[in-house]
C-alpha cells in the first residue's frame, strides 16, 4: 500500500538485514536514500532493482514536498547508508512532513550502532542518553561533555577513528572516575568492545590507532553520597522498622 517506509538496513554485516526490510524493499516503487550508489550495492545484493531518489536533509523544501506528495500514491521507502534513518541520519523533516500531510507511516526496525553498542559494553542500561557525534572542536567538546557531566545516565555518542584519542582526553578531564567502552567496527570482521578508564584507553589508542566506525559509551556518575537530608530520612525509616 501507498506510504512512507523507514526501512533499517545493516550496519556492516550483510546478514543483519530483515525478512520484513527485504520484502519491503521488494515491494515499493522507490527507495529514497542519502547514497545512491551505497543504496544501489544493497539492493543489487539482495537481487532487486528499484528507482532510487537521492533525499537527505539539506533537500530542498519543494522536493521534500513532492516527495510526500507522491506517498499518497506509491509506496516509498527510506533508508540510509547504514543502520536506523533518522538516528544521526537524514529523514526527521521528511517524516514530519509526511506525518502533516496524513500519509500513513511504518518503521521497519533493525540494526542501530547505539543499541548494539550498549549491549556490548557491559555499562548500565537502565538509562542511556544518545548524543549524536562529538564535536571535532576542542572547546564544543568540552562543553558537551560538562553539560552531560551530572545526568545519572550511561551516555552514548558516535566518534570517528581519527578522533577517538582527543575525545578520551577530553572525557579523562570533564568526566573523571567513569568507566568507558570503545565499540568499534559492529557486526564487521574486526568487532572490538574495548573497556576501561580513559587513561586505559588513551594508552591503547595511541598504541594501536584505532580504524573503522567507533560507538564511544560513558557510564553514569558513581552514586552520590547521601546528603544530610536523605541521611535523616532513612534513618526515620530505619528507625520506624525496628521492634520494640
Ligand atoms: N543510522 C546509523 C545507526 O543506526 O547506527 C548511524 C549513522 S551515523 C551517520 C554513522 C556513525 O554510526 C559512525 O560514524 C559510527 O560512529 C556509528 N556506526 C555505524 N556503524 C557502526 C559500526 N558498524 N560499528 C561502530 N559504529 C558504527
Amino acid at each position: 500500500p501507498p506510504g512512507l517506509y523507514i526501512v533499517a538496513t545493516p550496519i556492516g554485516n550483510l546478514g543483519d538485514i530483515t525478512f520484513r526490510a527485504v520484502e519491503t524493499l521488494g515491494a515499493c516503487d522507490g527507495v529514497a536514500c542519502e547514497d545512491t550508489r551505497v543504496t544501489g550495492k544493497l539492493l543489487k545484493h539482495l537481487g532487486l532493482s528499484k528507482p532510487l531518489w537521492r533525499y537527505d536533509d539539506h533537500a530542498g523544501d519543494k522536493d521534500r514536498s513532492r516527495l510526500v506528495e507522491s506517498m499518497r500514491t506509491r509506496a516509498v521507502a527510506l533508508v540510509s547508508d547504514a543502520g536506523t534513518p533518522l538516528v544521526s541520519d537524514p529523514g526527521y523533516r521528511l517524516v514530519r512532513e509526511a506525518r502533516e500531510a496524513g500519509i500513513e507511516i511504518t518503521s521497519i526496525p533493525g540494526a542501530c550502532a547505539v543499541v548494539v553498542g550498549l549491549t556490548l559494553s557491559g555499562l548500565p542500561n537502565d538509562r542511556f542518553l544518545f548524543a549524536g557525534f562529538i564535536p571535532s572542536k576542542e572547546k564544543a567538546r568540552r562543553d558537551l561533555f560538562s553539560e552531560l557531566a551530572d545526568v545519572p545516565s550511561t551516555l552514548i555518542f558516535y566518534e570517528t577513528a581519527p578522533r577517538l584519542v582527543k575525545s578520551l582526553e577530553a572525557i579523562g578531564a570533564t568526566l573523571p572516575k567513569r568507566d568507558i567502552a570503545v565499540a568499534r567496527e559492529l557486526t564487521k570482521l574486526h568487532e572490538e568492545c574495548r573497556t576501561g578508564t580513559a587513561e586505559d584507553l588513551i594508552g591503547h589508542y595511541e598504541a594501536h590507532p584505532a580504524k573503522g566506525e567507533i560507538v564511544l559509551l560513558v557510564g553514569p556518575p558513581s552514586a552520590a553520597p547521601p546528603s544530610a537530608d536523605d541521611a535523616e530520612a532513612l534513618l526515620v525509616e530505619a528507625l520506624a522498622t525496628l521492634k520494640p
